[in-house]
């Protein structure tokens, strides 16, 4: 396998490793700032939060200070996550929890707000990604800049891939939204008809094209030991070229919210201990996935794959189903239901 064989740095947060070593590696990126509406994701701390890292679409960015590792002690522990209260009425997390595929037709859930629906969910990376190194390196338009067509992401330390996971998540996910009346369009299906890719700028054109309700990009992180936790990557503004995301950062932000706080209610997984201050949440510009897209839509990184104990967590089944819940209960409370 051509990835990362070397140890992963000491566990600081400016010494995170990114997941795609080979590539060259940017050496700076500034964030914005995630800034959150108190009443979302209440008790959790917000402080200014620099973007890292494996969100993909890009060749990963570096933390270039150590912000939030004192702050993050304002992190709520597994168990002690902010209430779905805090973010998404307790009504529709609960129903949505016991949502069936096999609910009857006439079910509330067919016929409410969430019929005729859309919702993209992109799964980060291919698994065939690393056999196919010259056509993932060609150059793409993302509006405000040209990037990698795509990345091959990382991988546990026991082989375990991102793109496995991000698929498997994203079809438990489909599973889960389409169960309550939604319609579900994956960027990419596993198997031999897409051997490498989608190009960040085709996964961001199914969305827009699919008029999608909301978009989610599935992945999990690379980065140091030590470092744990998810977060979810909201659209920064931008506009250039073929970018303009001033429309969606608003709807970007509610759909994260719901997000993280579900995730973390699902899963008992914290917000993340080295990025975006405790919050879960990180605004980043650098992403093409989100820079050409029209329609509301974030990144989750669920987990950190180079960690032992979120490795674990990322390698179950049983976790992956609670995080696929998590996911859909955030999607379903944005949309309404
Ligand atoms: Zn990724």
């Amino acid at each position: 396998m051509r990835y990362e064989d070397s140890p992963p740095p000491p566990e600081s947060a400016s010494s995170v490793s990114p997941d795609r070593p080979w590539y060259g590696r940017r050496s700076t990126l500034a964030v914005a700032v995630a800034v959150l509406a108190p009443a979302v994701l209440a008790g959790w701390v917000l402080t200014e939060a620099l973007a890292d890292s494996t969100a993909d679409d890009s060749r990963p960015p570096r933390i270039v200070m150590p912000l939030a590792a004192s702050k993050a002690s304002g992190t709520p522990a597994a168990g002690s996550a902010p209430s779905p209260a805090a973010g998404t009425p307790a009504g529709p997390v609960a129903s949505s929890s016991t949502g069936s595929s096999t609910s009857p037709s006439g079910s509330p859930a067919a016929a409410g707000p969430l019929a005729g629906r859309v919702v993209v969910v992109d799964p980060g990376h291919n698994t065939g990604n690393f056999k196919h190194t010259a056509e993932i390196d060609r150059q793409v338009d993302i509006g405000t800049n040209r990037k990698e067509c795509d990345t091959t992401g990382t991988t546990t330390n026991a082989g375990y891939m991102e793109a496995a996971f991000s698929m498997d998540v994203s079809q438990r996910l489909r599973s889960l939204l389409e169960a309550q009346g939604l319609k579900v369009v994956l960027t990419h299906e596993a198997g031999p008809a897409r051997p490498f890719g989608p190009c960040i700028d085709e996964r961001a054109r199914i969305g827009n094209e699919a008029r999608a309700d909301a978009v989610v990009s599935v992945h999990a992180d690379g980065v140091s030991a030590g470092s744990r936790g998810f977060h979810v990557i909201l659209p920064a503004k931008v506009k250039g070229g073929g970018a303009d995301t001033a429309p969606i950062i608003e709807p970007s932000r509610r759909l994260g919210e719901r997000i993280a706080g579900n995730f973390a209610r699902t899963t008992g997984s914290a917000p993340a201990n080295y990025l975006g201050g405790g919050t879960g949440l990180v605004t980043r510009d650098d992403l093409g996935g989100l820079n050409l897209s029209t329609r509301p839509k974030v990144f989750i990184e669920c987990g950190n794959m180079r960690d032992a104990k979120d490795a674990a967590q990322l390698s179950s089944p049983e976790w992956r189903q609670k995080a696929a819940q998590g996911i859909a209960d955030g999607i379903v409370g944005f949309l309404g239901g």
